[in-house]
């Protein structure tokens, strides 16, 4: 998809610092990490949010949980929290799915 930061970082045009990667979808860290450990975990479909997404990616989605607590215990993560963000008022600023893995601190609740 041009012009769509998530889609060059798969492609291997952006840089990231990636921690797992197969053929369906890549982790990397969040260049503004909002904990000690922010990972992203997104699907290499672009798919521009999750209000799009369709019965056919539901083996992704499921797919991207179970990548979070296999990350989560690699890290040896006590606990942590993952993420979506659906549109500009969620706090949506990349039009490509992507869940955030945040861990390494207590985290509150509710969320901003
Ligand atoms: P959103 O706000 O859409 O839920 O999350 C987008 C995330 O992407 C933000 O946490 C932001 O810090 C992260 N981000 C933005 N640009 C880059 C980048 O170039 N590289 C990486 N690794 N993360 C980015
Ligand atoms: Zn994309």
């Amino acid at each position: 998809m041009p012009n769509c930061l998530f889609c060059r970082i798969i492609e291997g045009e952006t840089q990231s610092q990636q921690v797992f990667a197969n053929d369906r979808l890549v982790a990397f860290k969040d260049i503004n990490p909002q904990a000690p450990v922010h990972i992203l975990i997104v699907p290499k479909k672009h798919v521009a949010a999750l209000s799009l997404a369709e019965v056919e990616d539901r083996d992704i989605l499921g797919e991207i949980q179970l990548t979070a607590k296999n990350i989560a215990a690699s890290m040896k993560l006590e606990g942590f929290r993952l993420v979506l963000n659906n549109g500009r008022i969620a706090g949506q600023s990349v039009d490509h799915i992507h869940y955030h893995l945040l861990g390494g601190r207590r985290l509150t609740w509710p969320p901003g």
